[in-house]
């Protein structure tokens, strides 16, 4: 099984990595791809281009060979929509159960990603338990979805919902980023080369920040 974890990563911080660490091995993938989105269609553009989060990407997952960073929506045009990456991963692993990766805040706002019910015809979804977001009640589409057995997960190849606790850090890219706006020090939030990235490349002053 693969792990398919998405984002803007603007910047990345250790919510994101710890979070694909444990997932890793709670369902014992062979390995968990983040992908950083080249436009999101459900969000303002990330203050950092394309390649400089890719850039930090790469500074944090240097020594964790299990995180692979697949730049797919980068390397395409247009919006990335996540039913279309998934597709494409399909394709290049067709064997392979696809698990994508999503916190509580993104599943709240699934129902508006882009053909969002054709996710689970190629993967199934699982969702992280993340601070100050719980999920709402289930409607019927995902109610019939849901599955608390983790088995089910490699049996079938798709369409199956999961909810997975993990360890609950408070830390987000827009609190990280208000904190360097603000002249305060974010250290211990992100890996520290990420935050030596961010300082030689004066990334998110005052005056960048909407
Ligand atoms: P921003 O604050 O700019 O919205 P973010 O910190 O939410 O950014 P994203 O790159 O938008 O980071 O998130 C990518 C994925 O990681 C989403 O599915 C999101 O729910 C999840 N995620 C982000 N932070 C955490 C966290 N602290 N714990 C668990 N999941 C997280």
């Amino acid at each position: 099984m693969i792990g398919i974890f998405g984002g803007t990563f603007d910047p990345v911080h250790y919510g994101h990595l710890r979070s694909a660490i444990e997932v890793k091995e709670i369902f014992g993938l062979d390995e968990v791809r983040l992908i950083p989105s080249a436009q999101p269609p459900h969000r303002t553009s990330p203050l950092a281009s394309a390649a400089m989060r890719l850039d930090m990407l790469r500074l944090a997952t240097e020594n964790q060979p299990s995180l692979f960073i697949d730049t797919r929506e980068l390397d395409r045009q247009g919006a990335s929509f996540m039913v279309h990456t998934l597709l494409s991963l399909k394709h290049d692993f067709p064997q392979q159960p696809l698990l994508l990766i999503i916190g509580s805040d993104a599943f709240n706002g699934l129902t508006g990603w882009h053909q969002w019910q054709q996710l689970f015809d190629y993967a199934h979804i699982i969702v992280l338990t993340r601070p100050g977001f719980i999920v709402q009640r289930l409607d019927i589409f995902f109610a019939s979805r849901h599955t608390i057995n983790k088995q089910e997960l490699s049996e079938q190849s798709a369409g199956k919902l999961y909810f997975q606790p993990v360890t609950q850090l408070e830390i987000s890219a827009t609190k990280i980023r208000t904190m360097i706006a603000d002249n305060r020090n974010p250290a211990y939030l992100l890996p520290d080369a990420v935050l030596t990235y961010i300082r030689q490349h004066q990334l998110y002053q005052a005056q960048t920040v909407t």
